[in-house]
This record gives C-alpha cells, sequence and structure tokens, in this order.
C-alpha cells in the first residue's frame, strides 16, 4: 500500500508518497508556516496542499493513510501536539485535523522518534535490541529502543539535550542553563563561537573548519561540545548499555572528526562498562519522513 508522509520540521514541511516496499517517489518540502496560535491550523493546511500536488503527480496511486511527525513534545495516544517551543502550538489535535483534511486514517507521533524507527528498521540500527539513536542538529534527543521494543516514556524519553551537562553555563531555549542541547547542538556550537569572537560564522561545520586550522576559539568550543556529548553518553551507557549509540543530524556529516574523539572521550568515561558502537546514521535527513511512511504502513497493518 503507498501512504503519504509527513514530516513538519522548525524550518521546513517534508511530504513523500511512499510504496509499501518503502520506495520513496517523491519528496516535496516547503516553508513550515507560522502564525502563533493559527500555525496547526496554516500547517494541516500546507500538508492538504502537498498532499494534493503528490496525488495529482502520481495519479496511479491510492494513498491508504498517511504518517505525520512534529517536534517537542507529542501525545501519541491522544494525537496531540502538546509543546513545540520553535512552533508555539499547545495542545493542538493535529491528528484529528489531518485526518479531516486528508480523507485518510494518520499515524501520529514525535519527529525523533520516527527517525529513529527508520533508522532501526532500514538504517544503521538495524538489529540492535538495545540501541539508541541521537539526533544532533538544531536540538538534540535520542530515540530510544530497549529490549527491542521503542522505549517512548509517554512521548518524553529521550530528550537528553535537556539534561544538565558538567561545566556548563549556557542559557538553553527551554529556560534554564547548562543543557546539553546549549552546548553541543550545531546551533549551539555555531551561537557560542559567535558570541565569543563576534563574527559570523556558517555553521558547526565552520567552526571545526577554523579549530582544524588552528583557531584557538573555535577548538576550545568544539572540544567542550564533544566532552559534553560523551558526558551524556555515558549517562546513556550507565542506564541502558546500549550496543550501538546512532549519530545522526547534522552534526554527524563532521565525520572522524566528531566520532573519533567522541568516542575516546566516551571510552575514557566507562571503565567496566560496555562501550557501545558509535555509529554515524544512515538514512540522513529524510529519515523522518521515512518513518513517517512506517508509521502508516503500520497502521494499515
Ligand atoms: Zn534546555
Amino acid at each position: 500500500m503507498t501512504v503519504l508522509a509527513f514530516d513538519v520540521g522548525g524550518t521546513d514541511v517534508k511530504a513523500a508518497l511512499v510504496d509499501a516496499d518503502g520506495t520513496v517517489r517523491t519528496v516535496l518540502r516547503s516553508p513550515t508556516p507560522r502564525a502563533g496560535e493559527d500555525t496547526p491550523v496554516l500547517v494541516v493546511a500546507e500538508i492538504a496542499r502537498l498532499a494534493g500536488e503528490l496525488r495529482t503527480t502520481h495519479p496511479d496511486a491510492t494513498p491508504a493513510a498517511a504518517g505525520l511527525v512534529v517536534p517537542g513534545m507529542v501525545d501519541e495516544e491522544r494525537g496531540l501536539a502538546v509543546w513545540s517551543e520553535n512552533l508555539g502550538w499547545h495542545d493542538a489535535p493535529l491528528r484529528a485535523m489531518a485526518r479531516e483534511a486528508l480523507g485518510v486514517p494518520v499515524a501520529f507521533g514525535h519527529d525523533t522518534a520516527a527517525g529513529g524507527l527508520a533508522e532501526r528498521r532500514l538504517g544503521a540500527a538495524a538489529g540492535y535490541d538495545d540501541v539508541a539513536v541521537v539526533t544532533i542538529g538544531t536540538g538534540i534527543a535520542a530515540a530510544l529502543v530497549v529490549g527491542g521494543r521503542p522505549h517512548r516514556g509517554g512521548g518524553l524519553a529521550g530528550e537528553i539535550g535537556h539534561a544538565p551537562v558538567a561545566g556548563s553555563d549556557e542559557p538553553c531555549a527551554c529556560g534554564r542553563r547548562g543543557c546539553l542541547e546549549a552546548t553541543a547542538s550545531a546551533a549551539a556550537i555555531t551561537r557560542r563561537y559567535d558570541a565569543r569572537t563576534g563574527t559570523g560564522v556558517a555553521g558547526a561545520r565552520d567552526v571545526l573548519a577554523r579549530a582544524t586550522a588552528g583557531d584557538a576559539v573555535a577548538r576550545e568550543i568544539w572540544d567542550s561540545a564533544v566532552v559534553a556529548l560523551a558526558f551524556s553518553f555515558a549517562h546513556l551507557v550507565a542506564v541502558l548499555a546500549p550496543e550501538a549509540i546512532v549519530v545522526g543530524g547534522g552534526l554527524a556529516h563532521a565525520g572522524p572528526a566528531l566520532f573519533e574523539p567522541l568516542g575516546s572521550q566516551l571510552a575514557a568515561y566507562l571503565t567496566f562498562q560496555r562501550m557501545p558502537a558509535l555509529l554515524p546514521a544512515r538514512i540522513g535527513g529524510d529519515a523522518g519522513v521515512l518513518g513517517a511512511a512506517l508509521m502508516a504502513q503500520d497502521l494499515i497493518r
């Protein structure tokens, strides 16, 4: 069965038509509409418009269901987008609204969890029963699989980005200081460098390039981000003993410049514990929308 899939992010909405075998026919992108309290209405109108475009482009396909994933706090059971600091919504009944607008059953969930589902079924986390899929982009969050089953904690599990790390006093979007996300996300690395130097860098990769070229401030910020991530991962290891930690999101594109020091620092924090395999995510930027499609297919089955 072909399904529609939507990944609503802080910047853009991705929409795809995905066949039963996982073939992604088309991925459309458009800017996420924002209008305060009216944002949920506009977002649902936008996904309905994108669905129309997909149906027109592929008249042979009859989508049997849709998957919709969003950031922030999500109540999967009641189909509510509870809260998002970026999108500004509160308890929006997005699943019911999307079902009404699309005319098909809708599977609804969290973007990080959907990305984790895609990595576990089709990507780097396949074959592991105890695994964390950590996304490091604008924010930091983990999708957890424990004993072969996703551990969701009512949609609140895996929010490691908003747990404190040692030695940080950085202000965070959540309102407190010293969170992992405020120290080590791609956005935080960029912001911290800009604040220290008064220059505007293009992103975390630019900070890394400067560190490699001998910029002492860039080196200090990059290294402190790696230490903070390893500190947080050490706690994941202590609590969950994952066989592997899969790292995706923009920061993972740094490759060995991230994975090698992260692995050494994590190993330095561990003694008798099992050192997890640190693996780059395989699916990349479309993991959320692909996970939404898998959720929609599970709904039909
Ligand atoms: Zn925070």
